[in-house]
């Protein structure tokens, strides 16, 4: 059966205002197997007109759904949620098509994506404000919170459903209405999510999905458009920078979930095995194609063979594939640019010195395939230290004290996540405290959570999604003074 085949039922049209429409004058973009290269789905390729009509849609719907009772909001999502849970299968073969990694990779997203609907539905009942009586006892103090109003959500291909959910879920709970524009490599999940989304009751053009290849032309309208108020974005710090200098005419409230270079601190005194079973989750989740994906491996001189032996043997046993086979742990990366920028990094590493544990060559045949590749030696100056790999290669620096080991793992314009091992209870503060990130796992590899605050600092950006910060992206405060 063709990848084409096996796609399950989704819709390809633009989602504006409860409506399935075509493009103005009919345009379509192929979506592609990344496993082959093939096409699966032709989907509409909106214009700049379809963008303004999909914020008409979202403005019109705006005042209503401000004033829909919390409990509405969080009923809607709530069934969202389950919906989404019991089509698990259905949605996962969709994601590991379009987006090539593993179906149980695709599960593991769409249980981490749906939990924000759930996570949600609870916080639009939670929203409040508060009262005190002002220093000199003259007047009170009142205050409310109330939807920011129209916002446009950007995402990105590495977690089709999850970055849309996060951004959506706390939308819709805070009473904004919004317009969605996926990834043009991955729209196909987040089509089938507005559908779902219809389903579970959600009134016309509370969300309004937009998919296109002429991105900037088609967002730069929005971004510019008086009516909205909000932006938030996930990608890349390069499209993030520019996309903040857009809305600082509008003067939107805006949210940027941008790039990382994690570091992977492993400290003397930690458990081996645990460190490189976290390496494992940290490093290859999604095919390290994710924001939170240790990028650096820094790891304390007396340990380092050990760790790496270790981390070399769990690289070898995974079994690379097409991401509908059986048993595959390791698809292909999302494009032909990103699997050739991956092994140009690679390339720099080894021509300036590194030794290559496993992996570091191109397989042969179809799609866009690198293999789990460990280097050790690294030096210093290789680009993958500095920039991010977004895939499965674990490059390990080694440190001698713990001072040197901050610096290291602060030597980066970035700072989403860092992870580090260690079974010092001292140390832990100390590092917790010194690393510059938004994140930092203690003696885990993996910190995405729906209800903790995901964000960074630095060049990784600014905003929280998720926990009780995530909703208030979405809320501004008003505050009335009451005098009698
Ligand atoms: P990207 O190239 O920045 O694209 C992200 C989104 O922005 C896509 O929908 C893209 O549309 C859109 N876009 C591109 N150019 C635009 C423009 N001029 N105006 C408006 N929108 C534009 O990033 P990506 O390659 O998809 O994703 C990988 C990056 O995302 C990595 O750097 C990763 O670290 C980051 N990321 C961060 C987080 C986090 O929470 N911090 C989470 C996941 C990923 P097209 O697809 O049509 O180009």
């Amino acid at each position: 059966m063709s990848a084409h085949d096996a796609l399950p039922e989704v819709p390809q049209q633009l989602f504006i205002g409860g409506s399935w429409v075509d493009a103005a004058g009919g345009a379509t973009f192929a979506v592609e197997d990344p496993s082959t290269g093939e096409a699966i789905a032709h989907v509409a390729d909106a214009t700049v007109e379809d963008g303004t009509a999909a914020l008409d849609a979202a403005v019109a719907a705006q005042k209503d759904w401000a004033a829909t009772p919390p409990r509405d909001r969080g009923e809607i999502l709530r069934k969202a949620f389950e919906i989404v849970t019991e089509r698990t299968d259905e949605l996962a073969t969709i994601m590991t098509l379009e987006m090539g990694k593993p179906l149980k990779e695709s599960k593991a997203e769409i249980a981490y994506g749906a939990e924000f609907l759930r996570w949600f539905s609870e916080e639009a009942v939670r929203v409040a404000g508060r009262y005190s009586t002002a220093p000199n006892g003259a007047t009170r103090l009142l205050t409310l919170k109330q939807p920011v109003g129209p916002v446009l959500a950007i995402t990105p291909w590495n977690f089709p459903l999850a970055m849309g959910t996060r951004k959506i879920a706390p939308a819709i709970a805070a009473g904004c209405t919004i317009v969605v524009k996926p990834a043009g490599l991955t729209p196909l999940t987040m089509l089938w999510l507005a559908q779902v989304l219809a389903e579970a009751g959600l009134p016309d053009g509370v969300l309004n999905v937009v998919t296109t290849k002429s991105t900037g032309k088609v967002m730069g309208p929005l971004i510019a458009d008086p009516r909205l108020r909000k932006l938030t974005f996930t990608g890349s710090t390069e499209v993030g920078q520019s996309l903040v200098e857009q809305s600082a005419k509008g003067l939107l409230r805006v949210s940027m979930e941008l790039g990382g270079n994690a570091p992977f601190l492993v400290f003397d005194d930690a458990d081996v095995d645990a460190a490189v079973e976290g390496a494992m989750l940290a490093k290859m989740r999604n095919i390290g194609e994710a924001c939170t994906a240790a990028n650096r491996f820094i790891v304390h001189a007396s340990v380092a063979e050990e760790f790496s032996t270790k981390l070399t043997e769990r690289m070898q046993g995974l079994k690379s594939g097409p991401g509908l086979e059986d048993g595959v742990d390791v698809g292909p990366l999302v494009e032909e640019a990103q699997r050739d920028k991956v092994a140009q990094l690679v390339a720099d590493a080894v021509g300036k010195g590194a030794t290559v544990r496993c992996g570091g060559t191109l397989p042969d045949g179809p799609g866009w395939f690198y293999p789990p590749t460990v280097l050790t030696d690294v030096p210093l100056d290789s680009d993958l230290r500095t920039e991010e790999i977004f895939g499965p290669v674990a490059p390990i620096f080694t440190f001698t004290d713990e001072d040197e080991a901050l610096a290291m793992a602060n030597d980066t314009e970035y700072g989403l996540v860092a992870y580090a091992f260690t079974r010092d209870h001292a140390r832990v503060i100390r590092v917790y405290e010194g690393l510059e990130t938004g994140m930092v796992g203690i003696n885990q590899g993996i910190v995405s959570n729906p209800a903790a605050p995901f964000g960074g600092v630095k060049a990784s950006g600014f905003g929280r999604e998720g926990g009780t910060e995530g909703i208030e992206e979405y809320l501004e405060t008003k505050y009335v003074g009451l005098a009698f």
